[in-house]
């Protein structure tokens, strides 16, 4: 029995990782689980796994909390649990860089981070490929697209890739007209086609900011460069990942899209179990589609090759002023199209070009945050 953590429990992602390790009892026992901050949900989850650690990264006490799981709490809480528990794996469903002391952790421990969000790969992604390979810890997907592309690569060497290629449904405004996006509303833009997701990661698929980062912590995690990494829109979301080798011939990985999916395949790698979990009815599925992406319809995706081949602390840029940019959208203050234009500022006003260690990352990410706060629109 492998003993698991779950960071960011009562997000999207964490709720997915908790219904799936129900299903699979017999092989986990879950040690830790943490979340920004004590909630009634929170304490059912504690009540219901009764772990050796719950953590909460806010301050603030728990209330009904059982005798045998000890809190942690505060900044260094999640860091903490890992270092306490050593879990085999570490699921990471934490927001932001929340959850980037606590992965290279887990990683010096020689564990298995299994991370959802793509923020620590996109930010500091030499910072934990590093650490992963320094001490024999394993960085396994969960991200879908990535997830597809790991399982595609089974048995593959990286020198024959060709080409990688994550799909994206377009988001929201797939067929919006151009000229209507300014007017495009906060509640449009949170109607996802085909995933259910949190409120961030669904704007970010409306602006494909998304499939930028991703573009980012493919080349990061698969040790290629950026100009290997292509995305390609693909209506249905069926087709996760796709991948083409030297001889020509491509391998794509398919399912419903269902995050239990990558979790389970991460949780369970290298095995694969039956879990009761929706499958694709092939013979009934007709119709795939592949389209090429508008770069005019989406300039996050230009932006973030250019933060890619700057690189230094331009991806940590690119990521934290997008995270204020999508928080503004959200909360009314700028329009919908005015969410990239405001990334591309924060980065044209990017001087330095460190970010090689842990405090360089959080200093370029809180400047970044700090100045595209700071920008006017008009
Ligand atoms: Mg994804």
């Amino acid at each position: 029995m492998k003993t698991v953590a779950v960071l960011g429990s009562t997000g999207s992602v964490g709720t997915q990782t908790l219904d799936v390790l129900a299903r699979l009892k017999d092989s986990f026992r879950v040690v830790g689980l943490a979340a920004g901050h004590w909630s009634p949900e929170f304490a059912s989850q504690v009540a219901a796994w009764q772990p050796r650690y719950a953590a909460i990264a806010e301050h603030g006490t728990a209330d009904s909390k059982n005798a045998d799981t000890s809190l942690l709490v505060g900044a260094t809480a999640l860091e903490r649990l890992v270092e306490e528990t050593t879990p085999d794996i570490v699921v990471f469903g934490t927001p932001g860089l929340v959850g980037l002391a606590a992965c290279l952790a887990a990683l010096r421990a020689g564990k298995v981070a299994a991370i959802a969000n793509k923020e620590p790969l996109v930010a500091a992604g030499e910072l934990v490929t590093r650490t992963a390979r320094e001490h024999g810890g394993a960085i396994v997907p969960v991200d879908s697209e990535h997830n597809g592309v790991w399982q595609c690569l089974r048995g593959e060497e990286t020198e024959s890739v060709s080409e990688i290629v994550i799909t994206s449904s377009g988001g929201a405004f797939r067929d919006t007209p151009i000229g209507d996006l300014p007017d495009a509303t906060v509640e449009q833009a949170l109607k996802h086609p085909t995933w259910t997701m949190g409120p961030k990661i669904t704007v970010d698929s409306a602006t494909l900011m998304n499939k930028g980062l991703e573009i980012i912590e493919a080349s990061w995690l698969f040790g290629v460069p950026q100009s290997k990494v292509s995305v390609v829109l693909h209506r249905q979301s069926i087709v996760h990942a796709l991948v083409e080798f030297a001889d020509g011939s491509i391998k794509a990985q398919l399912s419903v899209p269902d995050m239990r999916l990558p979790i389970m395949n991460a949780l369970m790698y290298p095995q694969r179990v039956c879990a009761d979990l929706p499958r694709l009815q092939i013979h009934h599925l007709g119709s795939l589609t592949f389209e090429p992406i508008d770069e005019i319809r989406y300039p996050s995706i230009p932006i973030a090759r250019g933060a890619a081949e700057a690189g230094g602390a331009y991806p940590v840029v690119l990521n934290a002023a997008n995270e204020v940019a999508v928080e503004r959208f959200l909360d009314g203050e700028i329009r919908f199209t005015e969410i990239v234009p405001l990334v591309a500022e924060t980065l044209a006003l990017h001087r330095d070009d460190h970010g090689g260690s842990i405090e360089e990352i959080l200093a370029a990410d809180a400047w970044a945050r700090e100045t595209c706060s700071g920008l006017r629109r008009s």
